[in-house]
């Protein structure tokens, strides 16, 4: 069996996505990508994560190509692929419609600088990806456009969000992190007042993030508040 360890990984993270309540039912999906393979494990299309089992997470070259595995893979193959054929160190990615972010892509706001933390998503600000139809190529090449801007966090208009990181465990943890900042932003937003870092303040928590916790091992890399 390819890619066991990232098969039984995308299990836990998926449970631990509907535990944590960041979804609802079978919206969003994970992703692990192996460089040496060239192919991404991936959760499959439609099944509520609690039934998903790791000979159901699907194989997958970066076109789309199955490798390995019978069932039907997330529709939003695509949008994960634009991530890792970006090559900016993300091996993983979290797509959910957490509500917090969820809200924000419904009015149309990127996650601003309003607390420093969204810096873990290594820009001063999380784009704004335009609105297309979900598991569409439209959706995967605009997606790929704003991660040019090398946030490894994305806020989908009128869907949800998306977080990579250099392992699943701090994609994962960079989603929780946007979906608490987004609800702060909510929160002033609803109160009529916002106070935006600039861009230097952000340069400035970006770089201590750098040296953020304990040292880790295997290049994982930075860690952020989750992860
Ligand atoms: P899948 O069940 O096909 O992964 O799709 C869920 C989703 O969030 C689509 O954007
Ligand atoms: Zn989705």
């Amino acid at each position: 069996m390819l890619m066991k360890t990232a098969r039984e990984q995308i299990v836990e993270y998926g449970n631990r996505m509907a535990a944590d309540g960041l979804t609802l039912g079978t919206a969003g999906n994970i992703s692990v990508y192996d460089p040496g393979l060239h192919c991404m494990a991936i959760s499959p299309s439609g099944i509520p994560y609690e039934d998903t089992r790791p000979e159901d997470i699907v194989i997958l070259d970066l076109d789309g190509n199955r490798v390995e595995g019978d069932r039907k893979p997330s529709s939003e193959y695509l949008l994960h692929s634009a991530f890792y054929r970006e090559d900016f160190g993300v091996q993983a990615v979290v797509h959910t419609h957490s509500m917090y972010c969820t809200i924000l892509a419904c009015m149309g706001e990127p996650l601003r600088a309003v607390h420093y933390a969204i810096a873990e998503a290594g820009t001063g600000e999380i784009p704004l990806v335009p609105y297309h139809t979900f598991g569409t190529p439209e959706l995967a090449e605009a997606a790929a456009a704003a991660l040019r801007k090398k946030s490894r966090g994305l806020i989908l208009a009128n869907h949800g969000m998306c977080a990579g990181g250099s392992t699943l465990k701090s994609a994962y943890g960079l989603a929780l992190t946007m979906e608490w900042c987004a609800r702060v932003q909510l929160g002033c937003l609803s109160a009529g007042k916002m106070n935006v870092l600039t861009d230097e303040q952000m340069a400035e928590a970006m770089e201590h993030y750098k040296t953020y916790g304990q040292v880790r091992k295997g290049g994982a890399g930075p860690m952020g508040y989750n992860g």
